[in-house]
């Protein structure tokens, strides 16, 4: 089952940081109306943005939310 998580890994964004994820999470509930979680990756260190419910992605599909090319406007 770890393989249907992580193969995700390397097409998903990914924020260095809890802040920089928040920032992203609250960008794109804004665009998709809708509440978005994130979760903290240990394969590449990093935390990525998922519609599923974070402490059961383990079992549940990973809707890739964040597959568009993000540009850093600060
Ligand atoms: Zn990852």
């Amino acid at each position: 089952m770890e393989k249907k998580v992580w193969r995700q890994c390397g097409s998903k964004n990914r924020y260095k940081s809890e802040h920089d994820v928040n920032q992203y999470r609250k960008k794109y509930e804004r665009i998709r109306g809708k509440a978005l979680n994130y979760y903290w990756c240990e394969y590449c260190n990093g935390y990525h943005l998922t519609s599923a419910k974070v402490f059961y992605y383990e079992t549940a599909e990973m809707e890739d939310e964040t597959t568009e090319t993000v540009v850093a406007d600060s």
